[in-house]
């Protein structure tokens, strides 16, 4: 397997986790491609399921969509009102994603952010806020309170504290839905949310959950709504999330896979990126022809040789479990 693999890196446009180049690798199978692009600070049992999301793709075993296209979010970052209220408005998605709570801000800051982004939406836009699990319970239950008010009404609350145990402390005392993220990273995570009553609404990402089909089993167990949303990946990953997207009974909400145009350049000769707030539903995942031609979007020999020891490891790994 390790001959058809190559590895890229791409520039992004804007520092996210930390980095400025995400980096991973693109195989080719039977069916086609998929990407393998797990984070740096993830271990070798956490990236095995991310590998299974690689191959599923390559081997071109995507179950059928029920639908032609998937609606986008748009993504606000901490930035202020008039960048907001113009990054909505050029994005042409009726959903918006805020980001809030950044440690460098204030609530007012969050207010002025979500209230720009309600006038930008009109009053039929859905608006969903993002703490990434950075508010105590405390804080959670009055900033929620205040935001909903400056939003007009919000869609849901993603991730407003870090555990899961915290999440359906504030979920019942707060009548804004709560959305799990960050407390679903592994295979396991979403059967304890639904258990726990933490959420009432799942963010699935096909990577750390090991796959389109392994997504769809996990949706039908935990009988929540699902969001799918992307871990960054070039428009090769993109694929599957959009093939999960495509392919859920109910989708009843904006997906969080319109982040392609977070890099300066894609791998793919025409990339994923949204156009009137959705993205088209592919048979496969495309070819990464760009990568295979452009020098400046592999990654230089260093990396390679650290993203093929990477895969090694995983792959002996595997062997261990068999
Ligand atoms: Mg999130």
């Amino acid at each position: 397997m390790t001959d058809q693999v190559h590895v890229f890196s791409l520039p992004m446009t804007t520092r996210f986790r930390g980095i400025t180049e995400r980096e991973g690798l693109v195989l080719q199978g039977a069916g086609g491609w998929g990407e393998w692009s797990p984070f740096l600070d993830y271990d070798t049992p956490e990236i095995e399921p991310w590998l299974r999301c690689a191959e599923e793709a390559a081997a071109g075993d995507w179950p059928a969509p029920v639908r032609e296209s998937v609606p986008v979010n748009a993504t606000v970052p901490a930035v202020g009102p008039e960048r907001a209220h113009e990054i909505v408005t050029r994005s042409g998605c009726a959903t918006a994603k805020v980001k809030v709570a950044d440690p460098g801000q204030s609530l007012a800051d969050d207010i002025a952010r979500v209230e720009a982004v309600r006038d930008a939406l009109g009053p039929t836009g859905h608006l969903r806020i993002d703490v990434n699990g950075l508010w105590s319970v405390d804080e959670a239950l009055a900033s929620i309170k205040v935001l909903d008010r400056a939003g007009g009404g919000l869609e849901y609350v993603e991730q407003p504290c870090l555990t899961v145990e915290e999440l359906a402390d504030v979920r019942r005392k707060v009548d804004v839905p709560i959305a799990a993220d960050e407390s679903i990273r592994r295979a396991a995570d979403p059967y304890r949310v639904r258990d726990l009553e933490a959420a009432d609404v799942a963010v699935l990402k096909v990577q750390p959950l090991g796959g389109v089909r392994a997504c769809l089993r996990i949706a039908e167990d935990i009988g929540l709504p699902c969001v799918v949303s992307s871990a960054l990946e070039t428009s090769v990953g993109m694929a599957a999330g959009i093939a999960l997207a495509a392919a859920l009974p109910e989708l009843p909400y904006a997906c969080g896979l319109g982040t392609v145009s977070m890099f300066t350049a894609d791998i793919t000769a025409t990339p994923l990126l949204p156009d009137g707030g959705a993205l088209p539903v592919l048979p496969a995942s495309p070819a990464p022809e760009r990568l295979l031609v452009d020098p400046a979007l592999q990654a230089d020999p260093g990396r390679t040789d650290f993203w093929r020891r990477r895969l090694a490891e995983v792959l002996a790994y595997r062997e261990t479990l068999r």
